[in-house]
């Protein structure tokens, strides 16, 4: 059985850790509960580690000069200052320790990455026509822009969990290789990562490629960390359908002389079910994974493409809105 790095995940307390919303809820998330298994969290309440209560008055932001203000809806009272020195010592302690990606509370005025609500004031008023981030989303959306943050809504859709997925348990492989870095090691894993990374972006796949052939002679950690960074910007957008199917061809290639005329048109017929989105990549990549092990082709055998977190993840529920 495939053995994966345990990504660590910080995730806003009131999805399925602890009751401490404005109303004395918690709300259930059927992801954050699978993850349970597969992660290592870190669930935060930035709200109560301010000192706030639950039950609570709700919070919101308004506008204020050219600037926002986090208040208490009713009173008006000011959050701001206790908010941002938190957000700030948080970040700083999050930066010194490891976190693969962040799980954030959707349209909160603290947790929220994007799509919160802004007003005028405090009280009866009704929201302005644009959104925002919550205070602490935007804190962790500055520091650690590197990494997967993503909120719970998003994560309702299968395309953004995959790539969510992927990118947690791709940098938690690369932080657990990091530890004793030597070239070999690097080699290793930008072999095994060749067809993952391709269906990402080929131009950023030839550039690691260029960073692992170290031609300049940088030292190891030079090239450990230039590799990382080229990593992360190739992994922060999500391979598009048209990349996917250019690389399930070309895995398809190493086996098609060997099949026979169903089981190609079976294969096709696969892939235009996903590029018209109604199967995820991971069905087509059950395809070809079979044939790897039936022609023991052990070149794909490591190919992190074919499982890049572990299966027991993939679920096709889906909210229906795409990325
Ligand atoms: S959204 Fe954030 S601040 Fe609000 S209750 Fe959840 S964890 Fe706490």
């Amino acid at each position: 059985m495939e053995q994966f790095v345990r990504p660590t995940i910080v995730v806003s307390k009131c999805l399925e850790f602890e009751h401490c919303r404005y109303d004395g809820s918690m709300i259930g998330d059927l992801f954050v509960r699978k993850l349970k298994n597969y992660v290592d969290f870190i669930p935060l309440c930035p709200e109560m580690e301010i000192g706030l209560p639950s039950p609570r008055q709700a919070l919101r932001i308004i506008e204020q000069g050219e600037g926002e203000e986090l208040i208490f809806s009713q009173t008006g009272e000011s959050l701001t200052a206790p908010m941002e020195v938190y957000a700030k010592k948080k970040m700083n302690e999050l930066k010194s320790s490891h976190v693969d990606g962040f799980i954030l509370k959707s349209r909160s005025p603290s947790c929220g990455m994007k799509d919160v609500k802004v007003y005028k004031t405090y009280g009866k008023s009704s929201s302005l026509p644009r959104k925002t981030k919550g205070f602490f989303g935007k804190a962790v959306t500055q520091e650690f822009g590197q990494l997967a943050i993503e909120d719970e809504g998003r994560l309702l859709n299968y395309e953004i969990r995959e790539h969510f997925c992927t990118r947690i348990y791709t940098h938690a492989a690369f932080q657990e290789l990091k530890k004793t870095p030597n070239m070999g090691e690097l080699v290793r894993f930008h072999s095994q990562h060749k067809y993952l990374f391709m269906a990402y972006h080929p131009n950023h796949l030839n550039s690691l490629g260029k960073i692992v052939a170290n031609h300049q002679k940088n030292s190891i950690p030079d090239v450990y960390a230039a590799y990382e960074e080229a990593m992360n910007k190739l992994l922060a957008t999500a391979p598009n359908t048209m990349r996917m199917i250019n690389v399930m061809l070309h895995l398809f290639g190493y086996f098609s002389k060997d099949l026979n005329v169903k089981e190609k048109a079976y294969f096709l017929d696969a892939m235009e079910q996903y590029r018209n989105h109604q199967i995820p990549q991971s069905t087509v990549m059950a395809i070809l994974r079979a044939w790897v092990i039936r022609f023991e082709q052990d070149y794909l055998m490591d190919q992190k493409i074919f499982t890049p977190y572990p299966l027991e993840l993939v679920e096709v529920r889906d909210s229906g809105k795409g990325i």
